[in-house]
Parts: C-alpha cells; sequence; structure tokens
C-alpha cells in the first residue's frame, strides 16, 4: 500500500527501531512511546481492521500473538504487559495497518 507508513517501515522506506522481524512481521519500537516500554508488532501483510481477516491473515495475527509471548523476556516485558489493537475511530486508530500494541517496562494500572 503505497501511502502506508507500517507498509514504508516495512520495506525499510521509512527507518524505524526494528526489534524483530521475519518473513511475516516485524517489532518496532513505536515513536511516541505511552509507557516505559512501547513496541509495536505489524504483520507484514497490509490490512486494517480485524473484520477484513480471512483465515490466512488471522493465522498471521496468531503468528505475531505466538512470537511476541516467546519473545516476552527479549523484549522486557516478562512481568507482564499490555496488548492493544486500536480499531477504527472510536477505537482511536490513526495508522490503517493492523497493528498490535505491546506496552510495558512498568506497572501499568488500571485503564
Ligand atoms: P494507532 O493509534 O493504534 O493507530 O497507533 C499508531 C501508532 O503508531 C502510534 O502509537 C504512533 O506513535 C505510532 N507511529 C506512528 N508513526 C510511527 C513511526 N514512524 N515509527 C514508529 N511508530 C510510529
Amino acid at each position: 500500500m503505497e501511502n502506508c507508513i507500517f507498509c514504508k517501515i516495512i520495506k525499510g522506506d521509512i527507518p524505524s527501531k526494528k526489534v524483530y522481524e521475519d518473513e511475516e512481521m516485524m517489532i518496532i519500537h513505536d515513536v511516541a512511546p505511552k509507557a516505559k516500554l512501547h513496541y509495536l508488532c505489524l504483520p507484514k501483510t497490509h490490512f486494517a481492521l480485524l473484520k477484513e481477516m480471512d483465515d490466512t491473515k488471522a493465522a498471521i495475527v496468531a503468528r505475531c500473538l505466538q512470537k511476541v509471548s516467546k519473545l516476552e523476556k527479549d523484549l522486557g516485558l516478562e512481568d507482564g504487559y499490555r496488548v492493544i489493537i486500536n480499531q477504527g475511530e472510536n477505537g482511536g486508530q490513526t495508522v490503517h495497518h493492523l497493528h498490535i500494541h505491546l506496552l510495558g517496562g512498568e506497572p501499568l494500572g488500571d485503564f
């Protein structure tokens, strides 16, 4: 997607602080962290919303979550973290490429 900032990051056209990459996902530091540690897990396949998932995309998102769980210690999230996927306008989604926020590194308290 030519105007998608996360597609540009995935292609390497925009720099990012990458902490993990494989053939179907990338994990980067969020440029404007909302917690001591704030990562974004980006599926490389472009789609915006959970409701756009077919079985293939759903499997990618599942593998993203599985990979995050395996990387908890490497990411400094072993004491717990918050997983957020903002959806649409009311959800506060500003980048229309599905991404998984990972927040941690400190007690986050209640919502
Ligand atoms: P959302 O509001 O759920 O769409 O989240 C988008 C997130 O992308 C925000 O937390 C932004 O800080 C983050 N963001 C935007 N541009 C970049 C970038 N170039 N590199 C890293 N994170 C970014």
